[in-house]
């Protein structure tokens, strides 16, 4: 069936609640790697990653074997919360991989295979292990799409409804482009932290203690936004000292997306609670919590989920993280991201609409603005959102599949999969200059 045809079947038949299918209108019929191919035979280069979950990129053909093996033997590929071979090898692999003190002793909690409901477990199990329901979360945050995660996200539409026993305190992220103090990331997480220290201290700061905070070491949805080592090292003091559970949302950034295998073992950080989604699946759905063993007092039943033990995404998920680390694919994202970040820098020179280039490894923003707009107070452009659409248009036409997050969708998004050659570098940065030429041709 012809491209066209498809996507106008799907109009017809789909939710006006989609997302990727409008902005980017390819219907993928075969993928490899990096590349994906459409039903109008056109080849798309994929800094999407399905939203940052194919370390490996498309059909690893470790992985793709290892599912066809595990296919003829016959294994069940559906058994609850059950043990099978194929979840202890995997769990096996997990736990030798987490950072700090949770490396192979954490406690696993399989959830209902998203991201969102992997966060519902680990506020759940916060507020069970404390007997303590407030939680502090970060401006700008993305948790997921369930009420429980997207209470403590950021965006309007995302609020869900918590009861008031249960509330929600805001901290700022420490944002440095558009720094809610004015003063810069690094000072921004100081006085965050500051800010945190003095709710839990203060007999009169009208917040109660909370379970946890819960936060994400590169906000990737709220449009690459870094928070500085310094920031996350000084949480983590304050909880700890507290008897504050600290959750770390590695969603998107784990398994080697930031340049190490997790995003919070750049600052040295282990949280109480990691949550990992995404690529632990290898491309297959699967999520999960990993946790302080002190912390498992919650009772049989208090989270389940039929889908929690899908064998295929075991098999999947365990070569993946083996493959992760067997090929040193954190360093290839830092160095490879590196050279991306630079080469957005170089055309930012040229392009006053880039605003700023930033990430960590293979997680890369680049920040567009209205320069001739008049800076705000603090002296910051007003983002560019009709410029982000063109340029995401732009770069599709180009055979370059990529995303927009941020404040307005305002920040371009490369999420590419780790295994991207030099090469595909190079061709992607090409295209990319290709379409911001053709924005500001038609403009
Ligand atoms: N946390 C983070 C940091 C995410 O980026 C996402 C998804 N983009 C989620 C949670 C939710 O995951 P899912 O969409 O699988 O529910």
């Amino acid at each position: 069936m012809l491209r066209a045809q498809l996507l106008d079947r799907q109009a017809q038949r789909e939710s006006a609640a989609r997302t990727y299918a409008r902005t980017i209108p390819v219907a993928p019929v075969a993928a490899a790697g990096a590349e994906v191919t459409g039903a109008d035979g056109r080849t798309y280069l994929d800094c999407l990653s399905g939203a940052g979950t194919l370390a490996l990129g498309h059909n690893h053909p470790e992985v793709t074997g290892a599912l066809r093996e595990a296919l003829r033997s016959g294994a069940p590929l559906h058994t609850l919360d059950m043990i099978t071979p194929a979840k202890d090898a995997f769990s096996e692999e997990l736990l030798g991989q987490l950072p700090g003190t949770l490396r192979h002793q954490a406690k696993l909690h399989f959830c209902s295979p998203a991201g969102t409901d992997a966060v519902e477990a680990a506020l759940k199990l916060a507020r069970n292990a404390t007997g303590r329901q407030g939680v502090f979360a970060f401006t700008g945050a993305y948790h997921g799409m369930t009420l429980g995660a997207s209470a403590v996200s950021g965006p309007e539409r995302m609020r869900g409804q918590l009861t008031d026993a249960q509330p929600v305190t805001r901290l700022p992220y420490p944002y440095g482009y558009r720094c809610p103090f004015g003063v810069g990331a690094e000072q921004a997480g100081e006085l965050s932290a500051r800010l945190l220290e003095s709710f839990l201290t203060d007999p009169s700061s009208g917040v109660a203690t909370p379970a946890a905070v819960i936060l994400e070491v590169v906000q990737g949805e709220g449009g690459v936004v870094e928070g500085p080592d310094a920031w996350l090292r000084e949480v983590r003091r304050i909880t700890a000292e507290h008897g504050v559970l600290l959750i770390i949302d590695e969603v998107q950034t784990g398994i080697g997306r930031t340049g190490y295998y997790w995003a919070c073992e750049r600052a040295g950080v282990t949280p109480d609670v990691l949550v990992t989604s995404k690529a632990v699946g290898g491309g297959l759905p699967l999520a999960l919590i990993a946790y302080r063993p002190d912390l498992d007092t919650w009772q049989p039943g208090d989270h389940t989920g039929t889908f929690r033990g899908n064998t295929l995404a075991m098999v999947a998920g365990q070569i993946t993280l083996r493959t992760v680390a067997q090929e040193q694919l954190p360093e290839h994202a830092e160095k490879l991201g590196a050279r991306i970040r630079g080469g957005l820098r170089d055309l930012a020179l040229d392009h006053p609409a880039i605003g700023e280039v930033r990430g960590r490894g293979l997680m890369i923003g680049a920040e567009l603005v209205d320069p001739d707009a008049e800076p705000d107070r603090l002296g910051s452009l007003p983002g560019n959102p009709r410029y982000a659409r063109a340029l995401q248009a732009a770069c599709l036409e180009r055979g370059l599949m990529l995303e927009l997050g941020g404040r307005g969708d305002t920040v371009l998004r490369l999420l590419p999969p780790l295994v991207l050659t030099d090469a595909q570098a190079d061709s992607v940065m090409n295209r990319l200059t290709d379409a911001l030429t053709d924005v500001e041709r038609a403009a």
